[in-house]
């Protein structure tokens, strides 16, 4: 077992009510001395640089928390070499905060949705979180990264939304689809104009850049099988003390615990697992190892199979959210990608600059 990132979820709560978010909302909350032990179990595995991953929920809601595991985390053996990292709305950031992010060199994944944010985020909430962003973008040790969702609703505020955000000097822009939403043919084709809308937008800054800041349209893309790390180089501690692959298998199956896949995806509880890893997590892991594109099908039809297989990307949780069996990729998705694919591959064609 080698891990390059630990991720804690510190708690189920939120303060937002994102349209398509597809976390279920609880009360549980991470504990500080169960964070401990596991720190303590896992550090022998770290494979250094290691990231510890604040997740929730919302995890500044848990700030003292998140304070408490830095200070531990910096006592121990070759801390200089974990990192920190953190997704969050950004919504309970001040400047104390900030400056605690900063001076521990955080890497934050912002989840903001630009225009969009008034309508699938929080309302009300644009003009706080655009200015605590600014805030945020003037600490050059803070590495910044933003994640945005656009449904059927907001996807006429695509460009305009990647736009603002270019503005604000926003240098890694990842958008996406939501594919719990249902995607209508006319949802389709505005999704087609706003890609032509950004590949014009972002045609023009890399003129004058030289660099493109939105990681979708980006070239070296590696070709090659996309694989899900899932266990293999991560692993996930959720607030009720169980060990997970990725925190995004505890997101689906925290209310499925009589889903027939609970069992093949769960370590277990932490303190059984530290007591003998070498029981489940081969047997677990092996579960794991099967979520490659190349084991995928669409619609019955392998996608080894598939003259994209080797740009496309399917997170196999994105899948089962969207009513997808695990291994399957729903054909909403595997539009969405098709035409993400395409554009780049348009985009960076006209520039000359790459591969797909
Ligand atoms: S593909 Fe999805 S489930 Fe797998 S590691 Fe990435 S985010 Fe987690
Ligand atoms: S584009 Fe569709 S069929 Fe092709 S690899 Fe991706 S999900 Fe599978």
């Amino acid at each position: 077992m080698k891990l390059s990132s630990l991720t804690l979820i510190l708690t189920e709560q939120c303060n937002f009510n994102c349209s398509y978010c597809y976390q279920a909302k609880g009360e549980k909350n991470n504990d500080l001395s169960t964070i401990k032990k596991a720190i303590d179990f896992f550090s022998p595995y770290f494979s250094f640089p290691c990231y510890i991953n604040f997740y929730g929920g919302e995890p500044t809601l848990e700030w003292d928390l998140i304070t408490k595991v830095v200070e531990y985390i910096k006592s121990k053996d070759r801390a200089k070499e974990i990192k920190f990292s953190m997704t969050s709305n950004c919504s309970l950031l001040d400047q104390k905060r900030i400056e605690f992010l900063s001076n521990n060199h955080f890497t934050l994944l912002i989840s903001f949705d630009g225009l969009a944010q008034e309508i699938s985020r929080e309302k009300g909430s644009l003009s706080k979180i655009e200015m605590t962003i600014m805030d945020i973008l003037d600490y050059p040790d803070i590495h910044t990264a933003v994640n945005s969702i656009f449904i059927p609703e907001t996807i006429h505020l695509l460009s305009a939304s990647i736009k603002m955000m270019i503005e604000m000097n926003m240098k890694e822009i990842n958008f996406g689809l939501s594919s719990i939403s249902t995607w209508e043919e006319a949802d389709m084709e505005r999704f087609h104009m706003e890609l032509e809308k950004l590949s014009i937008i972002l045609a023009d800054y890399y003129k004058e850049n030289g660099f493109i800041p939105v990681v979708n349209f980006q070239q070296g893309h590696k070709k090659g099988t996309f694989v899900c790390h899932a266990g293999r180089n991560r692993l996930a501690l959720s607030p009720d003390g169980q060990i997970w692959g990725c925190y995004l298998f505890w997101d689906y199956f925290k209310n499925r615990k009589n889903h027939p896949g609970y069992g093949n995806y769960c370590f277990g509880k932490l303190e059984e697992f530290m007591v003998s890893p070498e029981e489940p997590y081969p047997g677990i892991l092996a579960h794991y190892s099967d979520l490659r594109m190349d084991y995928f099908c669409m619609q019955g039809k392998p996608c080894f199979s598939c003259n994209d297989i080797e740009h496309c990307m399917v997170c196999p949780i994105d899948a089962v959210f969207s009513g997808a069996q695990f291994g399957e990729v729903p054909p909403v998705i595997c539009r969405i990608n098709k035409t993400l694919m395409k554009y780049r591959k348009i985009f960076l064609g006209n520039l000359g600059i790459g591969n797909h």
